[in-house]
């Protein structure tokens, strides 16, 4: 288990464009940073994604860091840390955020 969501980041991370459903309640949240942070598909709302991960993920150093986090959607806030659907996430997905640093050599 990572020491913080900061240094994993792996759920933040997918290959399907249609990944973080956004709520009408989480467009409103994210106020002013709505607009381009999020892409609509038909009648739904989903997060951006960009290079395998979702747009609004910020690579700093080592660390990832969610650039919405005080105004993300509820399905980021709904994943717990150390839970089952984290585990999940690192079995499944765990390899990529450190892909994501390679890349950026
Ligand atoms: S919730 Fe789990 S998978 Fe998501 S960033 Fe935190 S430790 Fe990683
Ligand atoms: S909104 Fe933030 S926490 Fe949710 S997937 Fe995007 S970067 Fe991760």
């Amino acid at each position: 288990m990572p020491e913080d969501c900061t240094a994993c980041g792996t759920c933040c991370f997918s290959h399907l464009a249609p990944y973080v459903v956004v709520t009408g309640d989480d467009y409103a949240r994210l106020g002013d940073e709505a607009e381009s942070r999020v892409l609509f598909d038909g009648y739904q709302a989903f997060m951006r994604m960009e290079s395998g991960r979702c747009a609004a993920l910020r690579i700093e150093g080592r660390r990832f860091l969610c650039s919405v986090y005080e105004t993300r959607p509820d399905t980021c806030r709904a994943l717990l840390r150390d839970s089952a659907e984290c585990a999940g996430e690192l079995l499944t997905k765990g390899d990529r955020p450190l892909s994501a640093l390679r890349a950026r050599r």
